[in-house]
């Protein structure tokens, strides 16, 4: 699973990316990507972004 990243809401504030419990996260040059393969869908990091950048991904 991943969590899927609206890269127009997205600052690259990084604050996502330590609550990852897996290290799914990661920023490159301000953009964020979630690696599918390491993801469980917990939601940590929707709830902890304040800006409403990260959804659930709809595919296993
Ligand atoms: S917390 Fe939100 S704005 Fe900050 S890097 Fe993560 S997705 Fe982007
Ligand atoms: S949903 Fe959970 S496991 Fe997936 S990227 Fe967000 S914090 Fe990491």
């Amino acid at each position: 699973m991943a969590v899927k990243v609206n890269h127009s809401k997205c600052i690259g504030c990084a604050g996502c990316v330590g609550v990852c419990p897996v290290l799914a996260l990661t920023l490159e040059e301000n953009k964020l990507s979630c690696d599918a393969s390491k993801c469980i869908d917990c939601g940590a990091c929707i709830k902890i972004c304040p800006f409403g950048a990260l959804s659930k991904g709809d595919s296993k």
